[in-house]
């Protein structure tokens, strides 16, 4: 498949009372068409926000470009006009996030949300917008739309909600759908119904997905491709079954240990111990070097190249796996 999103050496920062926070520091990754990509980490290890500068939702103080490129269909969206960002952001790229109360209106009913960007974006009459919208609320998998059509957004559950928002994000038919902890909110049989239309919708229109998690129950079920960040890095990438079957980094493996195994009788949670670094002391080292059981001297003091190791699409960012570490 052919690429969508390359972000290269991206740098995203934040300017605190406390110092600099290198919220994002040097990522790169590549989204493909039709894929789902799935970033993976803790909270705070820098996946929204590299979301966030995708969309250039960070430009304003205290939270600031820093370096790199995101190039989309090979253009660099960080160089746009804001106009022409704004083009981008209606009809190429749409988010969807954790809770679609605060994003949508409470006062308009669902059929003036989702026609007013068909208006606005694809300049459709008050008819054919009505038409479309009622397509769209069919295609989340809503039924009676056009019931829905006129009613307000407390009038449905979290999980409608939840349809509506991907039927607007969906409404310019975008390349790209990024969703941020899409299902988090919600209780388990809501969230595994949104991650199945989010499949469908996925397989109908050929659409790429950035889908944003720290759930690897929601890694298994919905990725082509995973990114693990730490810390503000990627520590590890690679193809779903990869990660799963052949994990590298400590990190991962103890992510993968801390998912909680289903159909035991008690769910067995393993925490990785130890805590994520204070992010504006990093130093020039593995930031994962506090917690890991293998930490060797380099490990304290030089910061592990990201690259592969294996499998061609495998990389990781790990001082075991290089000659220096080895030697060590
Ligand atoms: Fe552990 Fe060193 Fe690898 Fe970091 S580089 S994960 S500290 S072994
Ligand atoms: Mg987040």
């Amino acid at each position: 498949a052919k690429d969508l999103v390359e972000f290269k050496n991206l740098e995203t920062h934040f300017h605190t009372s406390a110092g600099i926070v290198k919220a994002v520091d040097d990522v790169s990754f590549t989204i493909r068409e039709g894929e789902t990509l799935c970033v993976v980490g803790e909270s705070g290890c820098g996946k929204s926000v590299t979301a966030m500068s995708l969309m250039r939702l960070v430009e304003m103080p205290p939270g600031r470009h820093a370096g790199g490129e995101i190039l989309f269909e090979g253009k660099d969206l960080l160089k746009l006009s804001k106009r022409e960002m704004s083009r981008i952001r209606g009809n190429e790229i749409a988010m969807i996030f954790q809770e679609p109360m605060s994003s949508l209106n409470p006062v308009l009913t669902i059929g003036e949300q989702i026609t007013e960007p068909l208006a606005l974006h694809l300049l459709l009459d008050r008819k054919a917008a009505k038409k479309r919208a009622i397509e769209l609320i069919t295609l989340v998998g809503i039924p009676r739309a056009e019931e829905i059509f006129h009613s307000y957004p407390h009038e449905l559950s979290g999980g409608m909600r939840q349809r509506i928002m991907i039927a607007i994000a969906l409404s310019c038919d975008p390349k790209l759908l990024i969703a941020d902890e899409p299902t988090t909110a919600l209780d388990v049989t809501i969230q595994a119904q949104i991650l199945d239309l989010m499949r469908d919708i996925k397989r109908k229109l050929n659409t790429s997905i950035m889908l944003i998690t720290h759930d690897l129950g929601v890694v298994a079920e919905m990725a082509d491709f995973v990114v693990v960040m730490y810390a503000g890095k990627v520590i590890e990438e690679a193809p779903v079954l990869e990660i799963f079957k052949d994990p590298q980094h400590p990190y991962t493996k103890g992510l993968l240990k801390a998912k909680p195994i289903i159909n035991e009788k008690k769910e067995r949670l393993y925490s990785i111990p130890g805590q994520v670094p204070n992010p504006v002391d990093l130093g020039d080292n593995c930031h994962f070097h506090d917690r890991c059981e293998f930490c060797m001297d380099i490990c304290r003091t030089k910061l592990p190249p990201l690259r592969v190791h294996g499998d061609h699409n495998h990389k990781t960012a790990c001082w075991l796996y290089e000659e220096e570490g080895k030697a060590q």
